[in-house]
């Protein structure tokens, strides 16, 4: 019996990096616990940091690593297309998100709970961004077995997407904080946007065979989503109370410190 379940040691532990990596998303809302940050007043400039913040996730964590997965050259046409294919789908989800659902059904029952509109488009986009990224902890978890040289590939991922997790706690957080939710609310629904990682790293180490393919098309997808509120809702909140010259600078701000966080690992 103890023989058998020794067997799946990897799922456990793709649950548990899948886990822990859904406490730092947690963390990232800690910096909103500084007083004298006087958030009321920089409503825009949190909106536009958010933003380069998501738009850096989005180039660095999902469409960077899926253009060149499975491929020794950056430039090959096959994994580049299935990513755009899924981006478009991402894109076309929150578009469809947004017509569906009413400005008012955002502002009222559970989304509404999530910080407004803004609040709760972020809060959706980012916890089914969060699937596919659960995904690739599991497969990397999944194919260790499997692989000679896969020793330390399952941590090496689950590693790189908590930390990139703790700067996308801080994107979830911020536009519910601007809001006047509780800072202990605004972390644990940081939490939870990252939930589905470990939730999905657990079916996708078992079945690599059946996820991996698929890892192209849903990194694209989350992109796609992500980009698409990017540019259709963060920025353009930020523009209602800051300058355009504001707003960039935010915006490059919080790109370059999603960039700098992928090298410090
Ligand atoms: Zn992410």
């Amino acid at each position: 019996m103890m023989e058998w379940l020794q067997q799946y040691d990897f799922v456990v532990a793709a649950f548990l990096a899948g886990l822990a990596a859904s406490i730092a998303c947690g963390l990232g809302a800690l910096p909103l616990a500084i007083r004298g940050l006087n958030l009321e007043n920089k409503v825009g400039l949190g909106y536009a940091f958010a933003a380069g913040l998501m738009f850096s996730a989005s180039v660095y964590n999902l469409l960077l690593p899926a253009f060149n997965m499975g491929t020794q050259a950056a430039s090959e046409i096959w994994p580049v297309l299935k990513t755009l294919g899924g981006m478009a789908a991402g894109a076309w989800f929150i578009w469809w998100i947004e017509r569906t659902v009413t400005p008012e059904q955002l502002q009222k029952g559970f989304l509404g709970t999530l910080g407004g509109r803004t609040g709760a488009l972020v809060f959706l986009a980012m916890t089914f961004h969060s699937i596919p990224e659960g995904i690739a902890v599991g497969v990397g978890y999944g194919s260790e077995t499997h692989l000679e040289a896969g020793k330390g590939f399952g941590h090496y991922i689950a590693l790189a997407i908590g930390i990139h997790n703790i700067p996308e706690g801080l994107a979830v957080a911020l536009p519910m904080r601007l809001q006047g939710m509780r800072l202990w609310k605004a972390a644990l629904l940081a939490t939870v946007t990252s939930l589905p990682q470990p939730l999905a790293a657990v079916p996708a180490s078992l079945l690599v065979w059946l996820f991996e393919p698929l890892m192209l098309p849903f990194l694209g997808f989350a992109a796609g989503a992500m980009m698409y509120l990017v540019l259709m809702e963060l920025l353009p909140e930020a523009l209602e109370s800051r300058t355009r010259a504001e707003t960039a600078w935010l915006f490059l701000a919080g790109f370059g410190l999603m960039a700098l966080v992928q090298v410090g690992l």
